[in-house]
């Protein structure tokens, strides 16, 4: 499974996007609802109803669950009242089971329950590291300064050998 850096957020992303149109999420009084997801243009539209895209999506923790976007990445909105967002991350038991399935074929993985939820985690959950394009460092994927690199500058190494090959240094900050 090949993941690949979302945006300037902490997740990774991998495997083909799935298309959701609920998702099963506790409300505020903690009971379960399903709730239609939707693409929206802006914060003031109401949803155009396309559905939202589902990608499995992997924090530095390596835990996995879904990342949800818009159609060509415009905003989501979650039920009829939500607030628009560019993203949204849910556990593997907020998508229909036909979804998760889907999402979950290329992944070597096993589920795991934690505070009510379901997620995911690779059987050979391997480390990665962050490079920097620019001053050619490569830090573990936790470290703080690995945080702020920027999208184009970023460059992902799933092992350190890997950096060392292409001519990457450890930082000296985390030395990975
Ligand atoms: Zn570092």
């Amino acid at each position: 499974m090949k993941w690949r850096v979302f945006g300037s957020s902490e997740f990774l992303i991998g495997g083909r996007p799935v298309l959701v149109k609920t998702l099963k999420l506790r409300d505020k009084l903690g009971n379960w609802r399903r709730y239609r997801i939707a693409t929206v243009a802006n914060h003031l539209s109401s949803p155009v109803y396309i559905p939202a895209w589902a990608y499995l999506a992997k924090d530095k923790e390596g835990k996995i669950g879904a990342m949800i976007t818009g159609s060509y990445f415009r905003l989501v909105k979650l039920g009829r009242k939500g607030q628009a967002q560019p993203t949204l991350f849910v556990s593997l038991d907020a998508l229909s089971r036909k979804a998760r399935r889907k999402l979950l074929i290329p992944l070597d993985y096993e589920l795991f329950e934690e505070e009510d939820i379901i997620l995911a985690r690779e059987k050979n959950n391997e480390p990665y590291y962050i490079g920097n394009k620019k001053s050619r460092n490569f830090h573990h994927s936790g470290c703080s300064r690995a945080k702020i690199i920027s999208l184009e500058n970023k460059i992902i190494f799933y092992t350190r050998r890997e950096a060392l090959e292409k001519g990457y240094t450890p930082a000296k900050i985390c030395k990975p």
